[in-house]
């Protein structure tokens, strides 16, 4: 059938990294998410399931595991960027996104000179430390390899502050009262879904997916569902 073409199995495979909540995240040991139910109505239309790889996102970004065959896809909160697409191919986009900053509750830091001697956490190699470091002069970058750990050391005061997608960084303060949200830097990113660079039918169909769920309603049925107002 056409639709065996575009991917590599009869399934279609997913890079992401997890945890990176709410876009993916393992709950009650399935792994869940905006992303996945996004990516789960382009195996639907392909009529393949969707089989998620969890990767590091340092592969997953600079195009490797797409190269490597590793996967179909790659669906990782991941922003578009003039970088990243020399090395595989983005959907259209189908979120919007900005940097944030996470602090503990009342610790008053609220810009990136508000850091300067101070310690900021970093995810590596996503947008937010790209952010950081140019934008942060005399702020002391800590690098961590996920999410989840970056998040745990504002917490535990490891860092001062840390730097990510405001999406998942509302999601985490919604979730955890002794921490906020200070600051919004209005960097302009949308997410899109990578696939191989070249691999045209398989980023026409997930287009044309993405098209018709935010004109049918199915994209905002996801978008309440993963962030309730
Ligand atoms: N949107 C950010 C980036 O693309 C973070 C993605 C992530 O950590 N999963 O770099």
């Amino acid at each position: 059938g056409s639709s065996l073409e575009l991917v590599n199995s009869g399934k279609l495979t997913t890079c992401t990294h997890l945890p990176y909540e709410p876009f993916q995240s393992r709950q009650d040991n399935k792994i869940v998410g905006f992303d996945v139910d996004l990516v789960d109505l382009v195996a639907k239309e392909l009529k393949v399931t969707q089989e998620i790889v969890d990767t590091p996102f340092e592969g997953i970004q600079t195009g490797e595991d797409l190269n490597a065959r590793k996967c179909d896809v790659a669906a990782a909160g991941m922003t578009i960027t003039d970088v990243r697409e020399e090395n595989l191919d983005f959907s259209a986009p189908y979120f919007e996104a900005t940097q944030a900053l996470l602090t503990k509750k009342g610790a008053a830091f609220d810009s990136l000179e508000s850091l300067k001697g101070k310690k900021l956490g970093v995810q590596q190699g996503t947008t937010g430390e790209e952010y950081a470091k140019k934008n942060g002069p005399g702020v002391e970058t800590v690098q961590f390899e996920d999410l989840a750990l970056l998040l745990t050391a504002v917490k535990t005061g490891q860092v001062d502050a840390a730097v990510n997608d405001n999406g998942v960084l509302f999601e985490y303060v919604r979730k955890n009262a002794d921490t906020e949200v200070t600051a919004e830097f209005k960097t302009g990113e949308q997410y899109g879904v990578g696939v191989r660079t070249g691999n045209d039918a398989l980023r026409k169909e997930i287009d044309k997916v993405i098209k018709a769920a935010k004109s049918d309603g199915r994209y905002d049925a996801i978008y309440k569902k993963w962030f309730p107002a």
